[in-house]
């Protein structure tokens, strides 16, 4: 059996509704790999909460380091090449989410003590 690993990156999407405007905003950022990714996503949802935004989510991606999920990369006009660092693989390799909703809510009320 050949171990086949990926160099991978990670993409992600904060979005946050202004609690004025109703406006719904998001910020982009990138990381390395996983570990940093959540620490990335947990701080910038952590500062828009502060910010008092009420509503935030994120959701990340892990892609392909050299052809983020597109299975090729392009070497001059119109021609492509198979990307050798995945073998061509098309997609996302990994997601996770994050945000405050149904799920938050219900954790809360388990978590209330009996009286
Ligand atoms: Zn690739």
């Amino acid at each position: 059996m050949i171990a086949y690993a990926i160099h991978t990156k990670w993409k992600f999407i904060v979005e946050f509704e202004d609690e004025e405007t109703g406006a719904i905003e998001g910020t982009l950022g990138e990381a390395a790999d996983r570990d940093e990714c959540e620490l990335l996503v947990e701080d910038e949802m952590e500062y828009q909460r502060l910010r008092g935004n009420i509503r935030v989510t994120a959701e990340a991606v892990e892609l392909c380091e050299q052809c983020e999920g597109e299975g090729s990369i392009p070497v001059e006009d119109g021609i492509v090449s198979i990307c050798d660092a995945c073998g061509g693989r098309i997609g996302i390799l990994s997601t996770f989410k994050r945000g405050r909703g149904a799920e938050m809510i219900s954790t809360q009320f388990h978590l209330r003590p009996a009286s």
